[in-house]
């Protein structure tokens, strides 16, 4: 993701606590005390600037949903979406996907959704990637038994990738689309990158795996 610079963007992260979590490790395990209920708990990890999970949390009322993103300059975007809309059932966290099992403990996630994660196309980037193993590994810590991850990309070299470090970990495959936009998918909420990028013609491409229960 091109990054503009916004030297403003940490500290207006940091004058909306209620939003923008700024201490998650303290709902480790507790998730349902903040959001005031005990619905299931969706996160999406590379959120970026939260087209999706806002569209997502006004659809589910009865879900409830964390987009998590490292960079404050793209946050901030998601942030204002929630400012304008307000959804209870939507949080932000402000924090890299490497630290999850610092603020979620197992069983606090049902489903982990990954939408345009960054390629990392060189071999000596692999471990970069948000579906290799060591990932696989880090959400199996943090989702129920049975968890699941949906996954889309424009990127053909991702998805066969991914597809492989799946099915090498022993998840189970669900659901594939090699044309999302083109097949009987219902209920599709476009990204950022996913609305750029079909608009230039790009395929995009689905899935969800399950782990054992
Ligand atoms: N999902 C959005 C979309 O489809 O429009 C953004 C896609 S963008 C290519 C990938 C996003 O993932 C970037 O905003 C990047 O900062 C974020 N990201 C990458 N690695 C991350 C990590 N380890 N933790 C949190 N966010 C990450």
């Amino acid at each position: 993701m091109r990054l503009r610079n916004k030297p403003w963007a940490k500290e207006k992260i940091a004058s909306y606590p209620q939003y923008v979590i700024p201490n998650p490790e303290q709902y480790k395990g507790k998730w349902n005390e903040l959001f005031g209920n005990d619905h299931p708990l969706h996160i999406e990890i590379g959120t970026g600037k939260g087209q999706f999970i806002v569209g997502m949390a006004k659809a589910n009322p009865h879900i409830n949903y964390i987009g998590i993103e490292l960079y404050p300059s793209v946050i901030v975007s998601a942030l204002d979406k929630l400012l304008e809309n307000d959804l209870p059932n939507l949080r932000l966290l402000n924090v890299n996907a490497k630290d999850l099992e610092s603020f979620f403990a197992k069983g606090d996630v049902e489903r982990i959704y990954l939408n345009f994660s960054d390629p990392w196309p060189k071999k000596r980037h692999e471990k970069r990637r948000l579906t290799y193993k060591s990932f696989l590994q880090l959400y199996e810590n943090i989702l129920v038994d049975g968890g699941e991850i949906h996954f889309k990309t424009d990127n053909r070299g991702l998805f066969e990738y991914s597809l492989v470090s799946f099915s090498q970990y022993g998840l189970l495959l669900q659901y594939v689309s090699l044309d999302l936009h083109n097949s009987d998918f219902e209920g599709n909420i476009m990204t950022e990158y996913e609305e750029k990028f079909s608009a230039k013609g790009s395929r995009i491409y689905r899935c969800e795996v399950k782990y054992p229960n």
